[in-house]
């Protein structure tokens, strides 16, 4: 497979055309005509990424976010990001980002996250309901249950560290709406789609006030709210090939901890 095939795969579902203006999703580093036998899947692209990558003798990595998201002037060994990228140029290795592109398609992440809290009648929570491109996803669940039953139960689906929420306006919930990755800029969105709940991450002290008695806000964090891009990828690429090797990263993780 050369690189190049791989990406149009990936580029078919989510074309680059639907990323961020401030976005730099794409490829990154490397050749886009080198023949690789593998590829790994990743949330952020560290050094032990990177190392795995040379283990699994993966040609190239596909993260959600991009490795440079900012211009720089010099590659050094002074930062993470110049290690990753000195690391993967020495070993051949490509790194492509696939971000708010795969964030804003139809069937994207927050679809993808949806599905996985068995969210049904899902539409958006802000875009194009005719091209269907935008962010968030507004839902119902099977049933309306107790709200901290629910929580509970995306902690454990979602194996969270830890939930910060807003007051409980509510008791119990039905409809939910969320967005992957920091989605404190659609809260009145989430409000007005008439939801209880809206999940996401990266809230502001201030939304917790604002969403007082209107809808209760949950924080579920950044990087569990995005580690379904894994196997969001992983059924991208096995729908269109089914005889290449794609590895599920084991070393990404979540650089932020909690103590409980
Ligand atoms: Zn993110």
């Amino acid at each position: 497979m050369i690189i190049k095939d791989l990406i149009s795969i990936i580029e078919d579902f989510a074309p680059l055309s639907a990323q961020e203006k401030y976005d730099n999703a794409g490829l990154i580093v490397g050749d886009d005509n080198e023949e690789i036998d593998s590829a790994l899947l990743c949330v952020d692209i560290t050094e032990d990424v990177v190392d795995e990558a040379i283990t699994k003798g993966c040609g190239v990595i596909i993260a959600h976010h991009p490795i440079i998201f900012s211009p720089i002037k010099t590659i050094t060994n002074r930062s993470y990001i110049d290690r990753v990228l000195i690391k993967a140029i020495k070993n051949n290795i490509a790194l492509y980002a696939c971000h708010t592109n795969l964030d804003s398609i139809y069937g994207g992440m927050s679809w993808k996250l949806a599905n996985e809290l068995s969210l049904s009648n899902c539409t958006l929570l802000d875009g194009d309901l005719s091209t269907m491109r935008g962010f968030g996803i507004v839902g119902e669940l099977e049933k309306e249950i107790e709200v901290l039953e629910f929580l509970k139960i995306v902690k454990s689906r979602l194996n969270i560290g830890a939930i910060k929420y807003s007051d409980l306006c509510h008791t119990k919930v039905r409809k939910v709406a969320l967005c992957t990755g920091s989605g404190g800029s659609l809260l009145d969105k989430a409000i007005n789609s008439g939801a209880e709940l809206y999940l996401s991450a990266d809230f502001k002290y201030n939304s917790y006030l604002d969403a007082k008695s209107r809808i209760i806000i949950a924080d579920i964090g950044h990087f569990e709210s995005e580690y379904c891009v894994i196997d969001l990828l992983f059924d991208i690429i096995r729908k269109k090939i089914s005889t290449f090797v794609v590895h599920k990263s084991e070393k990404t993780k979540n650089p932020i901890n909690y103590l409980v």
